[in-house]
């Protein structure tokens, strides 16, 4: 049986609080589907920080290195900066693993109520692929002249083709094997005149590799109009940097609850872990509670068997989370109900075993 390392860090406020649920269930489903995984615990967290003065250990991310995939709760606490944990973490594991693809799927279920009215579920069940490693997140540029009337601010957008290619690639390869038939690209080539043309020549190249799968592509600006409009129109939705991130909030929102996004910050070649998190942060407003909604983590964890070769038990998660939510089963405060954290938890792991 094959056996899969996995690296768990709760890390702060209700992370620690929703992770142990996200386990429950992935070993309810690797149970059902014939696969193991192995588990190691670590307390990297800004309670860490608060003790030792770091968030990990000097040798945390050599350590990381073992496994095959990380399994994220949430990092940040008030009273440490956001740079801190941030640059103390999650930041060194997304760039050193070399996670250029930032996955979310934007999905209606049965039973959440979305902001978009008259929308049925299975209307809007579409994926955002951002790019998650240069383009517009760049650190080249500066300020000249300051307080001055010259004073001026340049920003660099850097593409390359390889960085380009290999999110482009991997958004039609993600198509084909979810079979999804179509993939659409977010650019804006009539403003930005020299870094979206290229993308856009890039993703005309890609495309003629997969001549089943419907490809178009839209402007930012009218296709943010699009989602709000016509989420149904999209499969898979591919866009730099600045443009994924600004697609990967607004997708979730149409959607409910942000209890229930998850995330993948994925290295598709598989040279290093990749990280797979709830899309919400460590809420201390209702950390210590146990009323934290576990289905963004326990949606994570179906990435991520998904992303390790088990599609099935992927795919039973997800039925489970939409079973749980249609049958009136035990719901978190956020969607209107009085279930706690364990008992969401629990209910979605006893429907993994059979739906
Ligand atoms: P980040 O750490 O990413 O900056 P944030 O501080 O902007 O996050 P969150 O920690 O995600 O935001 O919390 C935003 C709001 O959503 C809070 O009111 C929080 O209680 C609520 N919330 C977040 N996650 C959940 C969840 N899993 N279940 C219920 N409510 C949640
Ligand atoms: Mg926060």
């Amino acid at each position: 049986m094959a056996k899969h390392k996995i690296a768990l860090i709760p890390g702060d406020g209700i992370g620690k609080e929703v992770l142990p649920e996200g386990v429950r269930v992935l070993e309810a489903a690797a149970r059902r589907f014939n696969f193991q995984l192995e588990f190691t615990d670590f307390d990297w967290s800004c309670d860490r920080l608060l003790q030792t003065g770091k968030m990990m250990p000097d040798d945390g991310m050599e350590q990381l290195k073992a496994f095959e995939s990380i399994f994220l709760g949430a990092v940040g606490w008030p009273g440490v900066p956001d740079h801190v944990s941030l640059w103390g973490l999650l930041i060194p594991i997304r760039r050193d693993f070399d996670e250029y693809v930032n996955l979310r799927p934007v999905r209606l279920f049965e039973g959440v109520p979305s902001p978009l009215a008259n929308r049925k579920p299975g209307e809007i069940d579409f994926w955002v692929v951002r790019e998650n490693t240069e383009g517009e997140y760049s650190q080249i540029g500066g300020r000249m002249f300051q307080g001055t009337d010259m004073e001026f601010a340049i920003q660099e957008a850097i593409f390359t083709r390889k960085g380009v290619d290999r999110v482009l690639k991997f958004a039609f390869e993600f198509a084909s094997k979810t079979k999804k038939k179509h993939v659409t690209s977010a650019t804006k080539s009539n403003g930005i005149i020299h870094t979206m043309p290229f993308w856009d020549e890039r993703f005309a190249e890609m495309k003629k590799n997969y001549p089943d799968i419907k490809a178009d592509q839209y402007h930012i600006d009218i296709l943010t109009a699009h989602f709000v409009r016509n989420p149904d129109w999209f499969d898979v939705v591919v866009g730099s940097n600045l443009f994924g991130d600004i697609l990967s909030d607004l997708g979730p929102a149409l959607t409910g609850s942000i209890g229930v996004a998850p995330s993948g910050n994925i290295n598709p070649e598989r040279k290093f872990p990749s990280m797979f998190e709830p899309v919400h942060g460590s809420a201390p407003d209702i950390a210590g509670k146990w009323i934290a909604n576990p289905i963004g983590q326990i949606w994570s964890g179906a990435m991520m068997v998904r992303h390790l070769g088990y599609p099935e038990a992927a795919e039973a998660i997800e039925r489970a989370i939409a079973a749980s939510l249609v049958e009136g089963g035990p719901r978190t405060r956020d969607l209107g109900g009085n279930g706690d954290t364990k008992t969401v938890g629990a209910a979605i792991a006893e429907l993994v075993k059979t739906v």
